[in-house]
């Protein structure tokens, strides 16, 4: 998976947030949408301008215009009927209209992922037509099948591609669109803004993104825009165009646009850079086998921490994105890697909004002021930079394996755990080391308890859900976490919390370095699950928000007209 919202899907059953009345002939009532909208806490996102040169600050305006011309193609994506629904519901000025409308713009569609997808208005499909606007609505999966096995080989390969769409006939026969046409008003207005921000902006390596992009838009060949954004160096960072195949549910082939105008956040980049300094460090002192340690670790993928100034498209609708990796091109992946983009604004947003409420209702009332932001954001950069440390090649009865292979269906939840927990470990090894302040060590832990709880509210069915109640449920056995009887509320024991961070890294890194299966399918069967000292926890928790409704102000003052 590529996306990183804060997922969440699997939860809303067990929260009892789905709506039970909607269909397309029953409307959904006022009072349900409103409480349909309150799990989107309208949150403020803002970012630091002032370091931009003027020319960046007016590229900067004229960027914002092109995200916003990302929505305008989205909403044509999702459905064929999406803007002329649009318009009608923005004309129904009653309060439950202006409800309905409201959360539309949110969900960008009728649909509700929050409540399995379901219509929230009448007169519109139940469910999202599975090919969205990629194809035509009554085409099946075995149409298209057919249809493409009568096509030349490079009709076949355009067909499947990112960047087309499939249309009907008057005939009835199917035929291919290449984006550049179904789209081609509004991407020759997306290519035309590029190239003025390129025009504008005194980076170069965001100029040649940026002119190659525009290129992009109006040839549908992405490559070397996708090369060019790999190699972006730049103040602002863009990511911008079509990227995730989500949304075609028939085949995963076609992909959604969206936009990131963001800033690149240089205090962060050094703080990475200074975690990085440290790896094979961390590595050498692993809580393992010497044997099972890697003394020369390879070259790390880049990893960049921004500040979101708008979204546009996909990204804006929903769950909002905290972190992805791009691009999907397997060419570009393959000879360069893939990059990850770290929404540092948003994360702390979601801190703010969902993680800080959840912690006071559910940790012991003496370590609730210890949670903070800065060691939530250092955790998930060293959860990041461990997926690279441990265990990845190993030898299993004399044979060269990698630990995914051997783990199987579990590799995910597992791995999942081990970069937690080992991000704690490492960050305690800095501490130590006085790399990292002593100070910082009691709000770390009392920060991931409360983490705990958010990540397993959204099922444990998912692998990070999974690996998170591995973790608590292991570190409350060992003690290093308490649940107190009478209250249900979780403390960290600042004793012991240490040492069961040490052996848990120690035990998930050497059944993985022994690609042991099944040692990691008891591990998780005993503690991947909702046991009643998570499930008392989790009660009581359905009325914090799901996620943040953005509200981008710099985008408003910085828009050129
Ligand atoms: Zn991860």
């Amino acid at each position: 998976m590529r996306r990183f919202a804060t997922s969440l899907l699997p939860l809303l059953a067990a929260l009892g947030l789905t709506m039970c009345s909607t269909s397309s002939e029953e409307p959904v009532s006022a009072t349900q949408l409103r409480r349909m909208i309150a799990r989107y806490a309208p949150t403020v996102i803002t970012a630091d301008t002032r370091a931009l040169s003027d020319s960046n600050r007016q590229a900067l305006g004229v960027l914002v215009r092109a995200a916003e011309l990302m929505d305008s193609l989205y909403l044509r994506q999702v459905w064929s009927g999406n803007l002329a629904l649009k318009h009608r519901l923005a004309e129904d000025t009653s309060e439950e209209g202006r409800l309905r409308y409201r959360y539309y713009l949110l969900t960008m569609g009728p649909w509700s992922s929050l409540d399995d997808g379901e219509a929230f208005v009448a007169g519109v499909p139940k469910h999202h037509p599975p090919g969205a606007n990629y194809y035509p609505e009554d085409m099946t999966r075995e149409e298209f099948e057919r249809w493409v096995a009568t096509l030349p080989a490079e009709q076949q390969a355009r067909a499947r591609g990112y960047f087309t769409t499939i249309r009907r006939a008057e005939d009835g026969s199917l035929h291919i669109v290449p984006y550049s046409q179904q789209y081609a008003t509004l991407l020759g207005k997306a290519s035309a803004l590029l190239e003025e921000a390129a025009r504008l902006t005194d980076n170069a390596s965001l100029r040649d993104y940026l002119r190659k992009r525009a290129r992009a838009f109006l040839s549908d060949d992405y490559y070397e825009s996708d090369v060019a954004w790999m190699m972006l160096d730049s103040p602002i960072d863009v990511t911008i165009g079509p990227y995730e195949v989500y949304m075609d549910s028939l085949f995963n082939y076609k992909a959604a646009f969206e936009g990131f105008i963001t800033l690149r956040n240089d205090k962060e980049t050094a703080r990475l850079a200074m975690f990085a300094d440290h790896l094979q460090e961390i590595e050498n002192n692993l809580p393992i086998d010497p044997k099972y340690r890697n003394p020369k670790l390879g070259a790390f993928a880049p990893i960049r921490v921004v500040d979101e100034v708008i979204v546009g498209g996909e990204a804006h609708r929903g769950v909002q994105t905290a972190a992805f990796n791009l691009p999907n091109d397997e060419r570009v992946v393959s000879a360069m890697g893939s990059k990850r983009v770290m929404l540092k604004n948003v994360q702390e947003a979601k801190f703010n909004t969902v993680l800080t409420p959840i912690a006071a209702r559910v940790l012991s009332e003496s370590q609730r002021r210890l949670v903070a932001f800065e060691p939530f954001f250092a955790h998930i950069l060293t959860h990041e930079l461990m997926h690279g440390l441990g265990p990845h090649t190993i030898t299993v009865d004399g044979r060269e394996t990698t630990v995914r292979l051997t783990m199987k269906e579990l590799s995910s939840a597992f791995e999942e755990a081990k970069a937690d927990i080992a991000g704690l470990f490492a960050l305690q090894y800095l501490i130590e080391s006085e790399v990292l302040p002593k100070e910082m060590e009691q709000p770390l832990y009392a920060t991931f308890l409360a983490g705990v709880f958010r990540s397993v509210r959204f099922g444990i069915h998912e692998a990070h859900g999974k690996g998170m109640a591995l973790q608590f449920n292991y570190l409350l056995e060992k003690g290093a976490f308490i649940a107190e009887p009478r209250t249900g509320l979780v403390a960290v024991d600042f004793d012991r919390i240490a040492d069961g961070v040490r052996a848990l890294t120690g035990e998930i890194m050497t059944i993985q370095a022994r690609g042991d299966y099944e040692a990691a399918r008891r591990m998780l069967e005993t503690y991947g699950v909702i046991t009643p000292a998570l499930a008392r926890a989790l009660e009581g928790l359905d009325d914090i928000p799901v996620d943040i409704a953005p509200e981008f102000p710099v985008a408003v003052s910085e828009r050129a007209p």
